[in-house]
């Protein structure tokens, strides 16, 4: 599966001609200072491109135009070294159709108390140029970031690169393509949703597939290539016969090894990058896709259980935002399953039947086979782990019938007490915040699912973000929490988003 593209970031410096060449060539060679330093930092996770000084009119609508064509140009950085009269900036604004930061920084850290004078002053006035161009930005009514700090600072440095992740997540959006090889669960409500909707906001395609023509692609997968793979998991996994007949037990993990390269020969072939299943639809295949799920989200697919296709397509742009991420802990489809409501020790199991995302693992990862409570097939070979500690975030995207709502619940992962040797499947366990009670309080009043989109390497800002720039409603539930409050927010946002 491909990472993403070499994106690169455009910074544009503002500017006008007022000040003369003088003052313009020291604006320039500012701004390049600026571009090196950012790109030797490291910490940015793409490249920044600087770009001569907008002055007119016509310079920025041009700049803005070759941003919206160049493939690689995911977003647009601009910072007003001077004063620019932002009404040079309407037209190209106006035609400008990617992720936008508005970097508030000066080039100076320090007022230069012995010597500042006028020329000092007129060459230095960021905090007044921007903010004329914030105010037309305002205006507009377009959606933009605004990080205000020097610089060389590392947590402006790491906000920059925060929102470059968001910027890819916006990007990327109108190129997932889902593939569902079954319709959602009967009678469900929350894994529905309008795809027609679904594709005007967030550009995501979403096609249906007889469950067969994937069966049939996984049948046409040789015993070699098949076993070749098996062979793969045997080094690579601990094998839990748990009394079962090692050959037996190896049949039931090929079973999955030619799930797994079939599903992704097909997914390939048809140029898709997120997958839903249904166990209760499965056709010709012998078992409810387990560990061959597990291992196509660990090369970046997205998935959804039950017809999920909403969880489906934020999986896969969830983890094309943590693309390439250094010391990334993983990205996952998530599922409620039972609460501990011991004092002190709160918290909610995540697991599923089957398909959570290796990449979360922390310590051996094995391969059980286990009869499935529910469905008619063979029992599915899976992989089964328990995940890392620290802070993420979970999301659930819904369509409330007239609009969509993304809800964010940062959570604090937590091993669990005791080992569950009976519990054949992946598992976390978080405490949401502010705390299980209000947290899950809030869940259920904003309307939030049981499947979730879960990762450890995004934060709610970032997903806040994401939703600003998709055009729909973002809820979180942090430590700030309260139920009066987030209530209230609900229903203002009722008014707003309509
Ligand atoms: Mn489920």
């Amino acid at each position: 599966m491909k990472a993403v593209k070499n994106y690169k970031f455009w910074f544009c410096t503002g500017s006008q001609d007022l000040y003369g060449d003088e003052c313009l060539k020291k604006v320039a060679k500012h701004s390049q200072i600026i571009v090196e330093e950012l790109n030797k930092s490291r910490v940015l996770p793409f490249e920044v491109v600087w770009k001569p000084t907008l002055i007119t009119n016509e310079l920025i609508r041009k700049t803005f135009n070759e941003a919206n064509t160049d493939e690689e140009c995911a977003g647009v950085i601009t910072w007003m070294h001077t004063f620019s009269p932002a009404k040079s900036w309407i037209l190209g604004l106006q035609e400008y159709r990617k992720p936008l930061l508005h970097l508030h920084t000066q080039f100076n850290e320090e007022i230069p108390y012995d010597t500042i004078d006028m020329d000092f002053m007129n060459e230095n006035q960021a905090a007044h140029g921007d903010r004329e161009y914030g105010h037309i930005v305002s205006r507009m009514g377009i959606e933009r970031k605004v990080v205000m700090g020097h610089w060389s600072d590392r947590k402006v440095q790491e906000r920059i690169a925060s929102w470059m992740r968001t910027a890819i997540g916006v990007i990327e959006s109108s190129h997932v393509r889902v593939m569902r090889v079954a319709d959602n669960m009967r009678n469900v409500a929350v894994t529905e949703g309008d795809k027609v909707e679904a594709q005007l906001k967030f550009g995501w395609e979403v096609d249906t597939y007889p469950v067969n023509e994937i069966a049939e692609a996984v049948g046409a997968v040789s015993e070699s290539d098949t076993n070749a793979l098996v062979d793969e998991y045997y080094d690579k996994y601990e094998i839990l016969l748990e009394g079962r007949d090692p050959a037996e037990f190896r049949r039931h993990v090929a079973v999955q090894a030619q799930i797994e390269i079939g599903f992704e020969r097909f997914l390939e072939e048809k140029n898709y990058q997120a997958i839903v299943t249904h166990f209760g639809d499965l056709g010709a295949l012998k078992q409810l896709p387990g560990l061959a799920i597990q291992r196509l989200e660990e090369k970046g697919y997205g998935f959804g259980a039950e017809g999920d296709w909403k969880v489906a397509a934020m999986v896969r742009i969830m983890k094309l935002m943590t693309s390439g991420m250094k010391d990334a802990k993983g990205t996952s489809m998530l599922e409620d399953y039972t609460y501990n409501l011991v004092k002190g020790k709160e918290g909610i199991l995540q697991a599923h039947m089957l398909e959570i995302c290796p990449s979360i693992a922390e310590g051996p990862i094995s391969i059980k086979c286990q009869p499935l409570s529910m469905g008619d097939r063979e029992d599915p070979a899976r992989l089964v782990f328990t995940s890392k500690e620290g802070p993420g975030i979970a999301t659930s995207l819904i369509d409330l019938g007239t609009r969509f709502r993304l809800i964010i619940n940062e959570v604090d992962c937590k091993k669990v007490e005791k080992p569950m040797p009976k519990l054949p499947v992946a598992t976390n366990f978080w405490e949401p915040k502010p705390n299980l009670y209000t947290g899950a309080e809030a869940w259920i009043l904003a309307g939030g699912a049981h499947h979730t989109a879960f990762s450890y390497d995004l934060t709610s800002e970032q997903m806040v973000d994401w939703a600003d720039a998709m055009g729909i409603e973002s809820v979180v539930i942090d430590a700030d929490t309260t139920i009066r409050n987030f209530k209230n927010e609900l229903r203002w946002n009722a008014a707003v988003y309509r």
